[in-house]
């Protein structure tokens, strides 16, 4: 699980659904607060999670989703990765011309 959907009950509890990998790479939401488990895409996961905590938690607010800061880290690496394929790439396709 690699983010968090929460959301804040009107007396000031948080409550949170995470929202990550599980087996299979397949995309998991888990309350952690329930047994409630749910199946999702990446552009639903906001959505569904956020339904749950309305719904079974009272729980509404401006919810965000967060990434853990390794999460975000590793993120940035691929990111860097990218731009270097793409510069060899680039410089390659400019040597052969
Ligand atoms: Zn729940």
């Amino acid at each position: 699980m690699t983010h968090r959907i929460t959301a804040t009950r009107e007396d000031g509890t948080d409550f949170e659904v995470a929202y990550g990998y599980g087996r299979g790479r397949r995309r998991l939401l888990g309350c952690r607060h329930c047994d409630w488990r749910e199946r999702t895409t990446h552009g639903e996961a906001r959505h569904q999670g956020l339904d749950h905590l309305a719904q079974a938690h009272g729980a509404l607010g401006s919810p965000r989703m967060t990434a853990d800061p390794p999460a975000r880290r590793q993120t940035v690496l691929i990111m860097l990765a990218c731009v270097a394929v793409a510069a060899v790439v680039v410089w390659w396709a400019a040597s052969q011309g």
